[in-house]
């Protein structure tokens, strides 16, 4: 146990330990509960200043496979169809859905060429890993990329979506 001397001749105070200077504030409390991580590698591929913010939020949501496709559905829904929408012989999971389904490949090839690059037969999840690799900057060229790869998966979500709720898109 420290030895602690309290000073008589000093008048107690409250101190907020969080922050540097002892006092409370709304931001270092906030800072203080937010928990501090590594930024993940494809960060950039999806929040940067030029994106569309709820295209950034669907692709976020894709690359984190947290998006309620029928896969993930299926946990809790044991009853409940599992296979893609689209081509109906696969199971519908982000891999599948936004990559390896033949309406989505065909979109992929397409875009890819519009953004001159080449399809370079990689799964979704080496697909975001190279992506974050490959496009880093902030040319013309890169947004434009960034902005097809945001864009195809905003599309395909809303296509799945339309399709199976019913509603003209
Ligand atoms: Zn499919």
């Amino acid at each position: 146990m420290p030895s602690y001397n309290p000073n008589s001749n000093i008048e107690d105070s409250i101190r907020w330990l969080p922050s540097p200077n002892g006092i409370y504030s709304p931001s270092s409390a906030l800072a203080s509960l937010r928990a501090h991580h590594h930024l993940v590698p494809w960060f950039k591929l999806v929040w940067f200043p030029q994106n569309i913010p709820r295209m950034s939020f669907i692709l976020w949501m894709a690359v984190k496979g947290r998006l309620p496709t029928r896969d993930r559905i299926h946990k809790y829904d044991p009853g409940g169809i599992t296979t893609c929408f689209i081509c109906n012989s696969h199971l519908e999971s982000h891999a599948h859905l936004f990559f390896e389904c033949l309406f989505s490949r065909a979109i992929w090839t397409q875009l890819l060429n519009y953004c001159g690059t080449h399809w370079i037969g990689l799964y979704w999840n080496d697909f975001i890993a190279w992506a974050s690799t490959h496009w880093r900057g902030n040319t013309p060229v890169i947004m434009a990329k960034k902005l097809c790869l945001m864009d195809a998966v905003y599309h395909i979500w809303r296509e799945r979506n339309c399709h199976i709720l019913k509603v003209p898109n």
